[in-house]
């Protein structure tokens, strides 16, 4: 927690000049050579933004809820990758080791993670697990003082770099569901785990997702995230609950950029003797991108805050990812529109990568559908 609005006010700066003197201009290269280069990871490095969540004990920043995505609103205006770089270690990569690690756990891990010497992933998809998250085919059976895993992860956002991975595995065989289904972590390096190429995939270029193998893969029994059997799925929920208030101020970054780009074309190119903005119809695109992206801030702050109050926010953590991913999908559509043909031209604008980018937000992490039958329910029980 930052309890200086001075400090606070800085990192935001430090980090809005990083993203336009550093990574703006890097995000052609990164695209074409599908990574992030090292120098910009080591500045990365250099300023924290690995640490973001993770407590100040621990090496960290230890941000509150409210502060994370005032910082990931800033963050996310460069290429998705850069923030996928770091994304996980301020997020899904840590956070149940944040939550539930035992104190040797968070030790071990979590400087490491903090200053991004190492990068962690969260493998919790399998190939007949995905909106059925808690459907973990992956076992691990007790071996005097280890465990041995077994199974494949798919989908797995920086497993080809990742040097820890937090996996779900079922440790009670027999059980379905969340029932019996525990968390490790399992560092790069342990014997039977391997990880696969990165996929080819629609957008995101410079952010690796691959598989994850774990072929007679051998634990230590100190690495049971929490120390106790079965909590797994409790950990992962707890983990997302955050990382969705998280995952919504990163799509509202991506889409607030995109705007500015679409008024810097709109106000440039001249039809009908007049710069395109002048249009009403052209204006009616960016009131609507305006307004949604202010509904989104709005909505994702004022759910940050309430979480950080320590009260329940599974409800609206599943509104902000539904509401700002859908947000910024059509935020993106309407700019590609607003660039015309030069929209969909790679040679003449980035707008069209950012509208691939920015599609995977509606699939993972829940799909819009999984959340919004997850919006309903929790409705419907409040009768
Ligand atoms: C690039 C990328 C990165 C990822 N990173 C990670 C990661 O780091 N860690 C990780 O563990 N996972 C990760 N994932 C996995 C992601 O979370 C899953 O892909 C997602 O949860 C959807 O699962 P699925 O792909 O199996 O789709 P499916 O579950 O097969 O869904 C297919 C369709 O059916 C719909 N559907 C499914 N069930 C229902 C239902 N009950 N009611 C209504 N509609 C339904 C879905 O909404 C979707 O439209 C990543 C995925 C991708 C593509």
């Amino acid at each position: 927690m930052i309890r200086d609005q001075v400090q606070l006010q800085a990192l935001l700066e430090r980090t809005r000049q990083w993203v336009r003197e550093r990574a703006i201009p890097a995000e052609d290269l990164v695209a074409e050579s599908d990574e992030v280069p090292c120098d910009l990871v080591q500045e990365m490095r250099a300023n924290g933004f690995f640490g973001w969540s993770i407590p100040q004990e621990y090496g960290g920043a230890g941000l509150t809820t409210e502060e994370l995505v005032l910082g990931a609103f800033e963050i996310s205006q460069c290429s998705v990758a850069f923030r996928a770089r770091v994304g996980t270690n301020t997020g899904i990569g840590s956070e149940g080791i944040v939550v539930d690690g035992t104190e040797e756990q968070k030790a071990r891990y979590l400087p490491r993670l903090a200053s991004g010497e190492w990068t962690g992933c969260l493998a919790v998809t399998e190939p007949e697990a995905g909106s059925e998250a808690t459907n973990v085919q992956t076992t691990a059976r007790r071996e005097g003082d280890h465990y041995v895993l077994d199974g494949t992860k798919c989908f797995i956002t920086n497993a080809p770099i990742a040097d820890v991975f937090t996996v779900t595995a079922r440790t009670e065989p027999g059980t379905a569901g969340a029932k019996g289904v525990s968390a490790f972590i399992v560092e790069r390096g342990m014997p039977g785990l391997s990880t696969g190429a990165p996929y080819r995939k629609m957008g995101q270029a410079g952010s690796p997702v691959g598989e994850v193998v774990l072929k007679n893969c051998v634990v230590p029994a100190a690495n049971l995230i929490g120390g106790d059997e079965g909590r797994g799925f409790k950990t992962v929920m707890k983990t997302l609950n955050k990382q969705r208030i998280h995952l919504a101020a990163l799509s509202t970054g991506p889409a607030m950029r995109m705007l500015e780009l679409a008024i810097a074309h709109t106000t440039k190119r001249v039809q009908f003797g007049q710069p395109v903005a002048n249009f009403q119809l052209v204006q009616a695109m960016i009131a609507d991108c305006q307004t949604e992206i202010y509904a989104a801030r709005s909505m994702i702050l004022e759910t940050a805050r309430k979480r950080d109050r320590g009260e329940d926010v599974v409800l609206e953590a599943s509104m902000c990812k539904y509401f700002a991913t859908e947000m910024c999908n059509r935020v993106a559509d309407r700019c590609v529109q607003m660039f015309g043909g030069s929209g969909y031209v790679a040679d003449y604008s980035c707008i069209e990568r950012w509208y691939r980018d920015v599609r995977l937000f509606r699939l993972y992490e829940g799909t819009s559908q999984i959340h919004q039958l997850n919006i309903a329910k929790q409705t419907l029980a409040q009768g």
